[in-house]
Protein backbone atom coordinates (compact mmCIF):
# COMPACT_ATOMS: atom_id res chain seq x y z
CA UNK A 1 0.00 0.00 0.00
CA UNK A 2 1.78 3.36 -0.89
CA UNK A 3 1.72 5.84 2.01
CA UNK A 4 0.81 9.49 1.44
CA UNK A 5 4.47 10.78 2.22
CA UNK A 6 6.91 8.93 -0.13
CA UNK A 7 10.73 9.87 -0.26
CA UNK A 8 13.88 8.15 -1.26
CA UNK A 9 15.59 6.32 1.41
CA UNK A 10 18.30 9.13 0.10
CA UNK A 11 16.26 11.90 1.25
CA UNK A 12 15.21 10.54 4.45
CA UNK A 13 18.76 9.51 5.08
CA UNK A 14 19.41 13.59 5.03
CA UNK A 15 16.19 14.98 6.54
CA UNK A 16 16.74 12.49 9.80
CA UNK A 17 19.72 12.27 12.64
CA UNK A 18 21.77 8.96 12.40
CA UNK A 19 19.46 7.77 15.46
CA UNK A 20 16.22 8.91 14.17
CA UNK A 21 16.99 6.96 10.77
CA UNK A 22 18.37 4.24 12.19
CA UNK A 23 14.88 3.38 14.19
CA UNK A 24 12.35 5.01 11.69
CA UNK A 25 13.47 3.54 8.73
CA UNK A 26 15.38 1.03 9.99
CA UNK A 27 13.04 -0.34 12.72
CA UNK A 28 15.68 0.13 15.04
CA UNK A 29 15.34 0.33 18.68
CA UNK A 30 16.40 2.96 21.20
CA UNK A 31 17.77 1.48 24.09
CA UNK A 32 15.75 1.32 27.08
CA UNK A 33 15.32 4.29 29.54
CA UNK A 34 17.45 6.47 27.09
CA UNK A 35 14.87 8.24 24.95
CA UNK A 36 13.26 11.83 25.82
CA UNK A 37 9.79 10.89 26.59
CA UNK A 38 10.43 7.71 28.48
CA UNK A 39 8.94 9.61 31.48
CA UNK A 40 7.70 12.72 29.75
CA UNK A 41 4.36 13.19 31.21
CA UNK A 42 3.76 16.79 29.84
CA UNK A 43 0.36 17.77 27.70
CA UNK A 44 0.22 18.11 23.92
CA UNK A 45 0.41 15.77 20.72
CA UNK A 46 2.71 13.28 19.77
CA UNK A 47 3.57 13.54 16.40
CA UNK A 48 5.38 11.41 13.79
CA UNK A 49 9.07 12.29 13.78
CA UNK A 50 9.28 11.99 10.00
CA UNK A 51 6.30 13.36 8.99
CA UNK A 52 4.49 15.53 11.28
CA UNK A 53 1.54 13.38 11.14
CA UNK A 54 -0.69 13.38 14.62
CA UNK A 55 0.05 9.86 16.50
CA UNK A 56 -0.58 9.74 20.08
CA UNK A 57 -2.70 12.18 22.74
CA UNK A 58 -0.51 13.15 26.39
CA UNK A 59 -3.57 11.68 28.17
CA UNK A 60 -3.37 8.19 26.64
CA UNK A 61 -0.05 8.06 27.50
CA UNK A 62 0.99 5.73 30.87
CA UNK A 63 3.75 5.24 33.08
CA UNK A 64 4.56 1.73 32.13
CA UNK A 65 7.86 1.45 33.49
CA UNK A 66 9.47 -0.55 30.51
CA UNK A 67 11.51 2.14 29.25
CA UNK A 68 10.15 3.61 26.47
CA UNK A 69 6.76 5.68 26.18
CA UNK A 70 3.67 4.07 26.27
CA UNK A 71 0.55 4.75 25.30
CA UNK A 72 -2.94 2.32 26.01
CA UNK A 73 -4.44 3.69 22.00
CA UNK A 74 -3.59 6.20 19.12
CA UNK A 75 -4.95 9.10 18.19
CA UNK A 76 -6.96 8.10 15.59
CA UNK A 77 -7.44 4.64 14.93
CA UNK A 78 -6.24 4.95 11.14
CA UNK A 79 -2.89 7.07 12.47
CA UNK A 80 -1.00 4.38 12.96
CA UNK A 81 -0.65 0.85 11.32
CA UNK A 82 0.03 -2.57 12.41
CA UNK A 83 1.93 -5.34 10.73
CA UNK A 84 2.17 -8.50 11.88
CA UNK A 85 6.78 -8.72 12.76
CA UNK A 86 8.05 -12.08 12.89
CA UNK A 87 11.72 -10.75 13.04
CA UNK A 88 14.16 -12.20 16.51
CA UNK A 89 12.26 -15.65 16.62
CA UNK A 90 9.33 -13.76 18.08
CA UNK A 91 5.47 -12.96 16.72
CA UNK A 92 5.30 -9.26 17.70
CA UNK A 93 3.01 -6.68 16.24
CA UNK A 94 4.84 -3.65 14.73
CA UNK A 95 3.17 -0.18 14.98
CA UNK A 96 3.91 2.24 11.59
CA UNK A 97 3.14 5.67 11.46
CA UNK A 98 0.20 5.79 8.50
CA UNK A 99 1.06 8.37 6.51
CA UNK A 100 4.74 7.93 6.09
CA UNK A 101 5.09 3.96 6.62
CA UNK A 102 7.77 4.88 9.19
CA UNK A 103 8.57 2.65 11.97
CA UNK A 104 7.64 3.52 15.58
CA UNK A 105 7.33 0.74 17.90
CA UNK A 106 5.49 -2.43 18.84
CA UNK A 107 2.06 -3.21 20.26
CA UNK A 108 1.31 -5.77 23.35
CA UNK A 109 -1.94 -6.53 24.84
CA UNK A 110 -3.00 -8.52 27.80
CA UNK A 111 -0.40 -7.17 29.84
CA UNK A 112 -2.56 -6.76 33.08
CA UNK A 113 -1.76 -2.49 32.99
CA UNK A 114 -4.50 -0.73 34.21
CA UNK A 115 -5.52 1.18 31.36
CA UNK A 116 -8.63 1.08 29.42
CA UNK A 117 -7.70 -0.82 26.43
CA UNK A 118 -4.90 -3.63 28.28
CA UNK A 119 -2.39 -2.27 24.96
CA UNK A 120 1.07 -1.09 25.14
CA UNK A 121 2.08 0.98 22.41
CA UNK A 122 5.68 0.75 23.05
CA UNK A 123 6.83 3.39 20.81
CA UNK A 124 10.38 4.81 20.24
CA UNK A 125 11.06 8.21 21.70
CA UNK A 126 13.22 9.43 18.51
CA UNK A 127 9.95 8.54 16.36
CA UNK A 128 8.05 10.96 18.33
CA UNK A 129 7.78 15.08 18.47
CA UNK A 130 5.87 16.19 21.59
CA UNK A 131 3.70 19.28 20.41
CA UNK A 132 1.81 21.69 22.66
CA UNK A 133 -1.86 20.78 22.32
CA UNK A 134 -3.60 22.68 19.85
CA UNK A 135 -7.05 22.22 20.34
ZN1 LIG B 1 5.03 9.59 9.64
Amino acid sequence: MPYDVQKTEEQWRSELSPAEYAVLRQAGTEPPFSGEYNETSAPGVYCCRACGAELFRSDTKFASHCGWPSFYDPKDSDAVELIEDRSHGMVRTEVRCARCGSHLGHVFEGEGYPTPTDQRYCINSVSLRLAPDGD
